[in-house]
């Protein structure tokens, strides 16, 4: 078995390309998996062989913030120095983001755990060996043009997800990474990041920008179903919603959507490189 075929045997979508004779579908129905990936798979060798920088949309405008005008250092001191939030005081170390800073493909995650606390990188958990073979599966790697950060830097306790608050006073801090790296798509991993990425822009047409009236609105959610299997936007950025590498490890039934979503994202990529 090749390494290819053990990352897809993983996602629980080995063999690939056998073609089914499929039922009539109905209007609005997903493709299943299989036919996703056969259509898609060919193309991601070519796609994820090369960056699409060229044709990119570097138009991407996120509003500003008090961090305006930082690059990667002052950013990287910046978070490292912060106590704005409940949670720095019971975290071992701010954990930034890791891979290539230019990166086309940027992933965002909740926050980090135990394991990304210690080490200070996040995904390295047993969620982090799965989304390693995720972006494998795609022909991806991390570090190689993608860059992997999550919304709140800091380790919330006992691995909770993050609160409103703490993640209005974080957001600033992705929102520069984004404004600095303009990745050419954002897959969102989970409900927490794909809520907080969604959200985050209706909170800034907020007239009153308190971080109380902000953390009401980045209160509201959006059921991870209801959000994934479309395109959506982040300040001119495609973003595409999936499930949290963690969950999957609990419901391995669901990788197989998760796989859609990887081929929507893949797609959705190549579209952008093929812009004129
Ligand atoms: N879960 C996340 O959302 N981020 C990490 O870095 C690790 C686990």
């Amino acid at each position: 078995m090749d390494r290819r075929e053990a990352v897809l045997r993983e996602l629980n979508l080995y063999p690939l390309w056998i073609r089914r004779e499929q039922p009539a579908r109905l209007a609005g129905d997903q493709l299943p998996a299989e036919e996703v990936a056969e259509s898609v798979l060919p193309v991601v060798d070519e796609l994820t062989a090369h960056k699409v920088s060229a044709y990119a949309d570097t138009s991407i405008s996120v509003p500003g913030t008090a961090l305006d005008g930082l690059g990667w250092p002052e950013l990287k001191q910046r978070v490292h120095d912060c106590t704005a939030c409940k949670l720095r005081a019971g975290c071992t170390q701010t954990v930034f983001g890791v891979g290539d800073e230019n990166a086309d493909w940027l992933f965002v995650g909740e926050g980090p755990g135990a394991e990304e606390d210690a080490l200070g990188e996040p995904f390295v958990g047993q969620a982090g060996k799965l989304l390693d073979n995720m972006l494998l599966a795609i022909k991806l790697k991390r570090g190689n043009n993608v860059y992997i950060a999550n919304v709140v830097k800091c380790r919330p306790p006992g691995n909770r997800a993050p609160q409103a608050d703490e993640i209005s006073q974080c957001l600033p801090y992705l929102q520069r990474q984004i404004e600095l790296m303009k990745p050419k798509l954002i897959v969102a991993l989970g409900k927490v990041a794909s809520n907080a990425l969604l959200m985050e822009p209706l909170a800034n047409r907020l007239s009153d920008t308190t971080t109380t009236a902000k953390s009401l609105v980045m209160g509201r959610e959006a059921t991870l179903a209801s959000l994934r299997g479309k395109l959506h936007d982040y300040h001119g950025i495609p973003l595409i919603v999936t499930y949290h590498p963690a969950y999957l490890l609990r419901s391995p039934t669901e990788k197989s959507k998760a796989w859609q979503d990887l081929c929507l994202s893949v797609q959705k990529m190549q579209e952008i490189s093929n812009r004129p």
